[in-house]
């Protein structure tokens, strides 16, 4: 017998059909039982009739508890009333695993209890239309690169030199020798922009970050293009078309999953719109200061409230340009006009949801990358392979790298990253 699942439906109208399915509720009248189901692809309403089925299977109907699993006979109906269009008029039952105590309940769960049972919480309607759009962002993401002529390659996860020298890294060990889990695959995707011109990555990153704040995964997935003979105000283009294209491949394709979620599309749709706003980082502290926060000075970075602020003057993702050089990372270029900054970017995005991309333009002068290294600290050992990169063929290149979950939490319109990963890692959670 072949199953299907109710993105089907459509194909099957008046059909008689079976489903594997699992039950998230049930409502029962004397002879009428709603089954409310689940089958991996949507959320659905079975109807059961004891006239049609006759006793026995009703009353099988009317025992199933929550989360049982069935492979369930039906007929397809169009039913308008549902955002999916489409029920099942049940014609038979059979029960695959029972289900006793599903410590789920409809009821309101606290967060804590939630995150000790996300095996379990991922089967809520809510958890499934976050992992969809997440699907579709990751989808759009390689069409969109695709299209415009990049490669996907692969940076290593292990890797034997630290990439920004910070004290976020995850030390393990490599056999007898020290390693890191990568922080970033950025100065390999450097390499291979200078093989292939135009690359992009998508792959986990790790960050040992003792904050503990809404943002912030300790394990989470990152986009990073790079691109060979590319500046830094091209990159800006580039990465504003990028999320557009991301939010527009949302619109068209997650509909019901942005309604499950009652996520607002016409403000959406205003993310679809190009260009965003730019603001140079010392107009921003010049506006973050006019307007009361006088925590904050030239040199400073921006924490979240500032953040916020500065997204606030627009309605779409704005970005912040030009930061001081010495709270940068050592591979970005100097302004030609200012050494002070840097060629760099945040792409911040609206509504409080704080930085999505980060970007910049890259060092590619050989001598200047050097002594960079040195002044960071930084052993020229670990880099002269990068370091190789700017004496054949350097060239000008830039890239940027978007968070995944940063991205999801966003679009979907979710209060806590937590919920945008299907297993997060956090401060004080590696379990389950
Ligand atoms: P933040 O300032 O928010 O800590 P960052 O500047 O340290 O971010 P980058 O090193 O620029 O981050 O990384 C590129 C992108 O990766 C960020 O713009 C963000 O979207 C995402 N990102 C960074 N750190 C995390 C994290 N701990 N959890 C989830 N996403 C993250
Ligand atoms: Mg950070
Ligand atoms: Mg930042
Ligand atoms: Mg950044």
């Amino acid at each position: 017998m072949t199953l299907i699942t109710m993105d089907q439906a459509k194909e099957y109208v008046g059909q008689e059909i079976s489903i594997g399915a699992w039950v998230t509720n049930k409502r029962s009248s004397g002879k009428i039982a709603f089954l409310q189901l689940r089958d991996g692809a949507h959320y659905f309403q079975g109807i059961v009739l004891k006239n049609d089925v006759g006793e026995e299977l009703f009353d099988v109907a009317k025992s199933l508890t929550q989360e049982t699993s069935l492979i369930v006979k039906g007929i397809i109906q169009e039913d308008t009333r549902s955002k999916l269009g489409y029920e099942l008029l049940v014609t038979g039952i059979e029960v695959v695993g029972e289900s006793h105590d599903y410590p789920i309940t409809p009821k309101e769960h606290g967060t804590d209890f939630l995150m000790d049972h996300r095996h379990l919480w991922l089967r809520s309607s809510r958890q499934h239309a976050i992992m969809k759009i997440r699907n579709e962002i990751i989808r759009a993401t390689y069409e969109f690169f695709n299209q415009e002529g990049f490669i996907k390659v692969d940076p290593p996860i292990l890797t034997g030199s630290a990439p920004e020298g910070t004290t976020e890294l995850f030390h393990t060990k490599y056999f007898d020798e020290e390693a890191y889990l990568s922080q970033s695959g950025q100065l390999y995707m450097e390499a291979a922009a200078m093989a292939f011109g135009k690359v992009f990555s998508f792959g986990p990153t790790f960050r040992a970050e003792k904050s503990k704040t809404r943002r912030h995964l300790i394990e989470f997935w990152m986009m990073e293009p790079e691109m060979a003979f590319m500046h830094q105000d091209q990159s800006l283009e580039v990465q504003e078309k990028y999320v557009a294209y991301l939010v527009q491949s949302v619109l068209d394709n997650c509909d019901i999953y942005l309604d499950t979620l009652e996520r607002d599309k016409e403000l959406l749709k205003k993310y679809t719109q190009l260009p965003y706003d730019r603001i140079s980082y010392d107009d921003a502290v010049a506006l973050l200061n006019a307007n009361g926060f006088d925590d904050i000075v030239w040199g400073d970075d921006f924490g979240s409230p500032h953040e916020t602020f500065i997204a606030n003057q627009s309605d779409r993702p704005v970005f912040i340009l030009n930061y001081p050089k010495a709270i940068k990372p050592f591979y970005m270029k100097e302004h030609p006009d200012r050494p002070e900054v840097v060629l760099c970017a945040d792409m911040i995005a609206p509504e409080g949801y704080g930085e999505i991309i980060g970007g910049s333009e890259r060092e590619v002068d050989y001598q200047r990358l050097s002594e960079q290294i040195e002044k960071f600290g930084l052993s020229k050992e670990d880099y002269s392979w990068y370091l190789d990169l700017r004496k054949y063929g350097s060239v000008p290149h830039s890239g940027f790298g978007l968070g995944l979950e940063r991205m999801v939490t966003w679009i979907s319109g979710t209060e806590h990253i937590r919920e945008s990963i299907p297993f997060p890692r956090l401060l004080n959670r590696i379990y389950p």
